[in-house]
């Protein structure tokens, strides 16, 4: 593997100073990419906008046999992307292959999708006018991207982009390079013409800075924090820039009375622990309805207890390391103030050794609304329970919030699990299913968890610039 970065059609950085890529689970150095920066962007971006003219003139048919066999390339590299990521990230290996496939699917769709990029015809209000609605490919994008998704989030972006004609940019997490420059690797050999694909790696700060204030940029698509997206909007604004900010989430899990019980813990387990709770769609707080609040908490303890932990790269493990130490300060802090204001632990609330990157998955009951853990993501392994009477209160305690992302809904009854899902204020919402994402559905959020979507035919809209043509004839 090359470990550099990929611009213009030529793996360069040698000469740089680098920065280390950890292994979350032993804490060992397992690499080291180029340590880039401004410089390095505007050559990124300067490659990005002469290959454009190119790219965007091909047809979409054209586009879509490179996209085609980028897919296929994706699926022959499965193990070896696998591997990578769990070293990494410390995601469990069976998650790690399915994310591969998942990002994958992202390229598959896409290079579909490019076929069918309509415009419109338009009533006329005059016989000697004719007007259409054209719409063409918005120009060099750039790809932020998190290391909790470190394909999928780029293959979601590079996707659609590169279907519409535009061409792209990456700046991956500091965290995860790896995988991301494998994909580019990858790319190059599905045969994207030089400058197509660029990937940089080093300081977010310099190379952010570039990608949001150089004029060549037309889009900025980003995934990450909602912290980092705010400073995003404001460092866009001096060249109008558009963006698509796919950001944090705090999601409710509400399941009323009559939910079947063990669906309900299922998906609470498969919403909670997925990528050791490191999603921005995990279940956060879960909100159960007074009469089956013990025996949903019961079942649900005994279902945490059986999870297997360890390092990722053993295929038995549902659970990995944390991303790095200060993950793991972050989820002590939570778990320590829900309980000094009342919260108890049913099973688990320590991690192995001070060093360790590791946290016991947690269950805590009756917890509150004043508590951190109920309002700020923990991105860790611990499912806190709340109490609730009734649907409204519920509807409540799942709004108080200023995130909009996922919310989760487990109930039998059809009148009432439509008119909860119409009052709560999600984009995503699985009902009596904990793992709602799909490549052909609009990912995204409402409220500060976003703009824009991903995915589904929605996705690539967000790449394509429409042109309103009024034609005298
Ligand atoms: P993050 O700290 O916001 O970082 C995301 C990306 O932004 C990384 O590549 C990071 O680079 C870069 N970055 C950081 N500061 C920057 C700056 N000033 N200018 C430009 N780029 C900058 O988020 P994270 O910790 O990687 O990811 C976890 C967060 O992502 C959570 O909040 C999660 O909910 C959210 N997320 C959302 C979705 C969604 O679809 N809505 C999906 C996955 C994750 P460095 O790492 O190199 O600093």
């Amino acid at each position: 593997m090359k470990n550099l970065m990929y611009i213009n059609g030529e793996w360069i950085g040698k000469n740089l100073n680098t920065m280390n890529v950890v292994n979350p689970a032993t804490n060992e150095v397992i690499s080291n990419v180029p340590y880039g920066g401004a410089e390095e962007a505007r050559l990124a971006i300067e490659a990005a906008h002469d290959a454009f003219a190119s790219w965007s003139n091909l047809t979409a048919f054209d586009r879509t046999k490179i996209l085609r066999k980028y897919f296929d390339l994706i699926i022959e590299y499965e193990d070896e992307l696998a591997k990578l990521m769990t070293l990494e990230m410390g995601k469990p290996i069976t998650e790690a292959r399915g994310e591969v496939h998942y990002a994958a699917n992202y390229i598959e769709w896409y290079a579909e999708e490019g076929k069918r990029i309509y415009g419109e015809t338009i009533p006329t209000h005059h016989p000697d006018k004719r007007l259409q609605l054209w719409k063409k490919p918005i120009g060099v994008v750039a790809a932020i991207t998190p290391w909790n998704f470190p394909a999928a989030m780029l293959t979601r972006k590079m996707g659609p982009a590169l279907a519409a004609g535009c061409t792209v940019v990456i700046k991956p997490s500091r965290e995860t390079p790896l995988t991301a420059i494998k994909l580019v690797e990858i790319a190059e050999q599905a045969g994207f013409p030089k400058g197509v694909i660029n990937i940089v790696t080093g300081s977010s700060k310099e190379i952010g800075e570039i990608f949001l204030t150089d004029n060549r940029v037309k889009k900025v698509t980003f995934t990450g924090s909602t912290e980092v997206g705010k400073t995003l909007i404001k460092q866009s604004a001096s060249t109008v820039k558009k963006l698509s900010l796919e950001l944090g989430g705090h999601a409710p899990i509400i399941i009323l009375d009559d939910a079947d019980i063990d669906k309900a813990v299922q998906g609470s387990i498969a919403s909670k622990f997925r990528n050791t709770g490191q999603t921005c769609v995990c279940g956060n707080r879960i909100y159960v309805q007074a009469n089956i609040y013990d025996i949903f908490i019961d079942k649900f303890t005994n279902a945490v207890k059986q999870l297997q932990i360890g390092n990722g790269l053993d295929e038995n493990v549902q659970v990995g390391p944390l991303i790095n130490n200060d993950a793991v300060k972050k989820v002590i802090y939570h778990v320590e103030n829900a309980i000094e204001l009342g919260a108890t632990i049913t099973t688990g609330g320590q991690n192995p050794a001070e060093d360790s990157n590791f946290y016991i998955p947690t269950v805590i009951k009756d917890a509150t609304a004043d508590m951190i853990i109920m309002n700020e993501e923990t991105f860790g392994p611990v499912a806190p329970i709340q109490k609730f009477n009734t649907i409204e209160e519920a509807v409540t305690l799942a709004n108080d919030t200023p995130y909009g992302l996922a919310a989760y809904v487990f109930t039998e009854n059809i009148a009432k699990g439509t008119r909860l899902i119409e009052q709560i204020d999600y984009g995503i919402v699985g009902w009596n299913d904990g793992a709602p994402s799909a490549v052909q559905a609009p990912f995204g959020g409402m409220k500060e968890s976003g703009l824009g979507r991903e995915g589904g035919h929605q996705g690539i809209d967000e790449f394509l610039e429409m042109q309103y043509v009024s034609i005298g004839i």
